[in-house]
């Protein structure tokens, strides 16, 4: 699909595709736009003459799977709905600069098809967002999804009638559906804290220069806009790590705003060679096969330097035991492995003296890496044991401290006291900028779902039913 279609103001077909099918659904509230459609392809049969089976939320990675399955291979009649004007959900709203997969591509794709996996050639082992996004326009073209999703529609009700067990779902355009079956494929990270959200920043409105969410990039902001510019950037997060390195090469200085210090490792990308690509094509099958069999669901690793394996085995590195390394060994292991070493501790998850270790071997390190005491320091974690949060990775994070239009501030050291019309004011003193970058993260895990107003059985909306906690059926208990 052209990058046109996909920018936020291109009418492309499939979108005319689906206001036709919208209009065939013979919902209320329809768009003026729909005149427009006129000429467009007409909608399936099927979609036009039985009833909704299921209404899907949500057109990622995981709406796309459920449109593939529901109604390509089960034969029900669905229709899916998207607050976006295109599909690749995390990788459409994501765009900021260094937005890249962690894990490998090959792994971070779609099984059901050995065409489209053979047909498909990823340019980096953790490709880029553009890439993505491509992928996804193209398994959603490749396979027809298209004409089943709705863009530009945001669930907003959704209401289960016990009596005919149907849902009603309700949109933002003031269009009703109904079917038996609601798909939440509303993503875990898809909900941006923004100004007024939970992690409030006051002032954010103030600001006199544009304001950037990392998961609202908009999608004519390139890095090369950031030319000259004086930007500042709020959180250290994966969003916030990723980008800093991209940001600090283009603008004219950055000012990182952290409040928590991360342990993050390198990625370890690269570009996708021959003989890669020739031994990911020529062994899919038992690839998927060995994923499905592994703990986390992929086998080349999160991040490190393994970049493939011929899928007869799981990639082993060599594993150090930290308990039984003398202080000298650790320091040679730590001088020839570097950063790769906090992947190859085998007892770090298993003893909180070890993760002890590990964790002062982690600072050394940063020492090393990072040429001003102070700033090393700073990003230096504190009160958390190493692997105890989600594993971030980087390309080039903490080297970009070594630049010099790059300046980190602790906000352990003093907190942010508001953002004013020209810049942010900590209790450390005041950062004059043009450009703030929120990299402030999500309303993780249950905030899509929570906002689109579920209310089941017995009139008991989601919201109260989670108020003790989110449980559902498949929680271990
Ligand atoms: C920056 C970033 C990087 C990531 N990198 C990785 C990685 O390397 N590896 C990995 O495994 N995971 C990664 N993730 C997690 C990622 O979210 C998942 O891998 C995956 O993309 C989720 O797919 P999904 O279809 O479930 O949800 P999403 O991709 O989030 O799609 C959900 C869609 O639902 C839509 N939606 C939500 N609510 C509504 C509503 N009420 N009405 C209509 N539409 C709605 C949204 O607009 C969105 O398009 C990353 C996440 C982020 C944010």
């Amino acid at each position: 699909m052209p990058a046109a279609a996909r920018d936020g103001t291109a009418q492309s077909g499939a979108r005319r595709r689906l206001r036709a099918l919208r209009c065939h659904l013979g919902q209320e509230g329809a768009a003026p736009e729909l005149a427009a459609a006129a000429s467009a392809p007409a909608p399936t049969p099927a979609a036009a003459e039985r009833p909704l089976d299921a209404v899907i939320v949500g057109a990622g990675f995981a709406g796309l799977y459920a449109i593939r399955k529901l109604r390509d291979e089960l034969g029900l009649n669905v229709v899916a709905l998207e607050t976006g004007n295109g599909v690749g959900g995390t990788w459409f709203w994501n765009r900021y600069p260094g937005a890249r997969c962690d894990v490998h591509s090959v792994e971070y794709s779609f099984s059901w098809d050995d065409e489209l996996q053979q047909e498909w050639d990823w340019e980096e082992v953790m490709a880029a967002q553009p890439q993505i996004l491509e992928y996804a326009d193209h398994v959603a073209d490749r396979f027809d999804l298209t004409r089943s999703i709705q863009f530009e529609t945001k669930v907003v009700g959704c209401a289960f009638n016990e009596a005919t067990e149907q849902w009603a779902v309700t949109t933002d355009r003031g269009d009703t559906f109904s079917a038996q079956f609601l798909i939440g494929c509303v993503g875990c990270l898809s909900t941006p804290n923004e100004p007024g959200g939970a992690n409030d920043i006051p002032g954010v409105d103030d600001f006199e220069g544009p304001v950037y969410h990392t998961g609202r990039w908009p999608h004519d902001v390139s890095p090369e806009d950031l030319r000259g510019q004086r930007v500042g950037i709020i959180g250290t997060g994966s969003s916030g790590i990723q980008s800093i390195p991209v940001i600090a090469e283009h603008a004219e200085h950055l000012t990182v705003f952290q409040r928590t210090a991360q342990y993050s490792l390198p990625a370890n990308n690269h570009d996708v060679d021959e003989d890669y690509r020739e031994m990911i094509k020529g062994n899919y099958g038992p690839l998927r096969e060995l994923a499905k069999k592994s703990p986390a669901g992929f086998i080349t690793g999160f991040g490190g330097r393994t970049s493939a394996t011929d899928g007869t085995h799981m990639p082993e590195p060599q594993m150090y035991a930290i308990m039984d390394m003398t202080p000298e060994e650790r320091l040679e292991a730590l001088e020839r492995e570097g950063f790769e070493l906090f992947r190859q501790l085998s007892d770090v998850g298993m003893s909180m003296e070890a993760n002890a270790v590990a964790c002062d071997l982690f600072a050394t390190h940063l020492r090393d890496v990072v040429h001003d005491p102070d700033t090393a320091a700073k990003l230096t974690p504190s009160g958390q044991p190493f692997g105890c949060k989600r594993q971030v990775m980087d390309t080039d994070y903490y080297p970009t401290y070594n630049r010099p239009n790059v300046d980190l501030l602790d906000l352990r050291r003093g907190g942010i006291k508001t953002v004013t019309s020209t810049g942010v004011s900590t209790e450390q003193g005041d950062t004059d900028l043009d450009v703030l970058v929120l990299a402030t993260g999500f309303d993780a895990m249950t905030g899509a779902l929570l906002r689109m107003n579920i209310v089941g059985r017995d009139g008991e909306s989601l919201d109260s039913h989670w108020e003790a906690g989110n449980h559902h059926k498949l929680k271990p208990s």
